[in-house]
């Protein structure tokens, strides 16, 4: 399989950990809940020796903690631990019941797919549409500019007019070439075929120029390796952000928190996999799902109201809502935990006419995975 190429080399493995917290027997009834702890370093995380120094610490407490033990203590962890924060949190959260559950998988049109660089992109197309992909993301910032301008336009009027098209530089444009390309997002937004959003186009130390870039042109801007987790969500807000943010659920931090803050400021956020397991995806699709939902229902600033997350889905979403950035499946080799039943792979170049299905817990396709890994 093609390693994934990234600013930092190519990354071959994806490394995590899958969590199992059990309740202690009262009356016979035991419960379990599950969460993924994946980090990424470089995207400035905790690395995952620091994840696993910190759950042996947690054995070695005494032989029995409650939940608001286990929650103080992983909030007392430092700051950067936001992968361990979402993993242990989704867990802790499920087993108090105030997790949002997600119970549908979402069709393709809530999904958005990556189309191959360069001209490559006007051939492929047309195939994801057909399959139900109504958003689609191409990367710029990787040829020579007038050339990927002119191949911009051309695909942005072979689209639909209804197709959302965003673009992603991964930080790796200057500011001239930030405006020359929003230049010609605006032109085409005046033409009737907006660009959905042009994502971290500068690299995050250039956050004060992309918040001015941000307000002074028509087509949105959107962070991306701005912001890791939680701590980095709240400071660029309070810096002044008001465009959209890429959330990378699972290394965001406390799922709960990370929800709370999303909804009390209102903010527009695309959900982004950072290539988790089937685990992880579960529960970062019900954050989204929880997010859509409030948008929707109009959920006040007393946080999350649990009877409306019951009912939580995303193909409920308000057309305002955003395609999740989870078109990814592609680029992992299956490895036993894409077999939830919630969870059927999402995979752009195979995905067949999605129709939503299975509303059962995911807690024994859970409980039936662990046994797997367990067992080796
Ligand atoms: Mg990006």
């Amino acid at each position: 399989m093609r390693p994934l190429q990234t600013a930092h080399g190519p990354w071959r493995d994806r490394q995590g950990l899958i969590v199992q917290l059990q309740t202690s027997a009262v009356d016979d009834d035991q419960a379990r809940a599950y969460g993924e702890i994946a980090p990424i370093p470089w995207f400035g995380t905790e690395t995952l020796e620091e994840a696993i120094a910190f759950l042996t610490q947690l054995q070695s407490e005494p032989a029995i903690l409650t939940l608001a033990d286990l929650s103080a203590i992983v909030e007392a962890a430092p700051s950067h631990y936001s992968a361990t924060r979402f993993g242990l949190g989704m867990a802790i959260s499920q087993l108090q019941g105030n997790f949002p559950p997600e119970t549908t998988e979402p069709a393709p049109q809530q999904i958005c797919a990556l189309l191959p660089a360069g001209s490559a992109a006007l051939e492929a197309w047309p195939k994801l549409w057909d399959q139900g992909h109504r958003t689609f993301k191409w990367k710029i910032a990787m040829a020579d500019l007038a050339q990927e301008f002119s191949e911009l336009e051309a695909l942005r009027r072979s689209l639909p007019p209804q197709a959302q098209l965003r673009l992603d530089a991964n930080g790796g444009l200057s500011i001239e070439a930030v405006k020359q390309c929003l230049r010609r997002c605006d032109a085409l937004a005046s033409q009737g075929l907006p660009i959905e959003f042009l994502e971290q186009p500068l690299p995050p130390a250039q956050f004060d120029d992309l918040l001015k870039l941000s307000q002074t042109y028509r087509t949105p801007l959107a962070l991306d390796e701005s912001v890791t987790g939680l701590a980095q969500l709240v400071d660029c807000h309070r810096r002044g952000w008001r465009g959209i943010f890429v959330v990378k659920g699972a290394i965001a931090g406390n799922p709960l928190a990370v929800l709370d803050f999303c909804q009390r400021h209102r903010l527009d956020v695309v959900f982004s996999s950072v290539f988790e397991t089937a685990v992880g995806r579960w529960g970062v699709m019900a954050m989204a799902a929880a997010l859509a939902d409030s948008g929707q229902s109009g959920l006040d600033q007393s946080g999350l109201d649990q009877s409306r997350l019951g009912q939580s889905r995303l193909d409920r979403a308000g057309p305002g809502s955003r395609a999740l950035g989870f078109g990814v499946q592609h680029w992992l080799r299956p490895d036993g935990l894409d077999s939830h039943p919630n969870h059927q792979a999402h995979d752009q170049a195979h995905d067949q006419a999605n129709n939503p299905t299975s509303n059962s817990h995911p807690q024994q396709a859970e409980e039936a995975l662990w046994q797997q890994l367990w067992n080796g």
